[in-house]
């Protein structure tokens, strides 16, 4: 295990995920997908609190008029934190019930991009959309597997996207007064027996840490030249996603999973599916949050 490694939130998350930092409150939200769980860790006391939804979880985000956003199973929501009332805003799948929602994250312009998957894997049957904060849901990217990490340069230029089944990172041109992509180049390939590409964030230098399920890992990459620069190695193979959090930004959260491993993986995984983090020497970039 990597020196400075800590366990956060020990737990067995079958698909812990989506980590996003609240700075004001110094707080960790993070959701367990398929236990239908929104986790809420707090960073001054130590305390993880649960929500449970009626549905698959994918990706969490803060909202500017207080409480969250969510990309779950059947669509938008927001959700009061007081009352853990949910608020449909809208569902671009609803004649897609093999689909999911998987993972998410907000622009510096409160937009709330998520895309979909299959629950087989399998196919490429899932999209990316982008919610705008007057909750139009625009359909942007097709043909899509498993779609996954999403974050932005730090100028907010170019969006890193990551299809988990291609083992690459995409980079396209990113218009941030419209939200639109153009220009899809390969920036990132995972290495043969790195696994596969989950969750992704960017740190101040503008390199890019992407989780590595199946991996063992999470590793740090310049996506200008295609180089990897770092690893953190975890004492668990399915490495999920990450984000940077913490008073001064320079802690990385690192969720895991158990989904995928048979009892014998499970017995030699003991810490699989909690909550990790790590101090760092670069800071990250915010969170954003949604603006509708
Ligand atoms: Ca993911």
């Amino acid at each position: 295990m990597t020196e400075g490694l800590n366990v956060v939130v020990d737990i067995r998350a079958r698909i812990g995920e989506g980590p996003c930092w609240d700075a004001e409150n110094e707080l960790l939200y993070w959701v367990d997908i398929m236990e239908n769980q929104i986790h809420i860790h707090d960073a001054k006391t130590n305390e993880n609190r649960t929500i449970q939804a009626d549905q698959h979880v994918g990706a969490v985000v803060l909202r500017q008029l207080g409480g969250v956003a969510l990309a779950m199973e059947h669509g938008f929501y927001t959700m009061d934190l007081q009352t853990e009332q949910f608020t449909f805003i809208g569902d671009p799948e609803a004649d897609l019930p093999g689909n999911r929602f998987n993972d998410g994250k907000c622009d510096a312009a409160g937009r709330f991009w998520a895309g979909t998957m299959n629950y087989n894997g399998v196919g490429h049957t899932g999209f990316l959309y982008c919610l705008e904060p007057n909750h139009t849901i625009r359909k942007v990217v097709d043909g899509v597997a498993i779609s996954n990490g999403l974050t932005w340069s730090v100028d907010h230029k170019i969006m890193y996207y990551i299809d988990s089944v291609t083992k690459q990172v995409a980079a396209y041109d990113y218009d941030l007064s419209t939200g639109g992509i153009s220009n899809r180049k390969i920036v990132i390939t995972i290495p043969e027996n790195g696994g596969l590409p989950d969750g992704m964030t960017l740190d101040a230098e503008g390199m890019i840490w992407i989780a590595q399920w199946g991996g063992y890992q999470v590793s740090r990459w310049n996506p200008h030249t295609g180089q990897q620069i770092d690893s953190i190695q975890l004492p668990v193979s399915q490495v999920s996603s990450c984000t940077f959090g913490g008073e001064h930004m320079d802690v990385l959260y690192i969720t895991t999973a158990t989904n995928g491993l048979d009892s014998q993986a499970l017995l030699a995984e003991p810490l699989a599916g909690s909550l990790f983090s790590i101090k760092t020497k670069v800071k990250g970039v915010p969170s954003y949050k949604f603006g509708g």
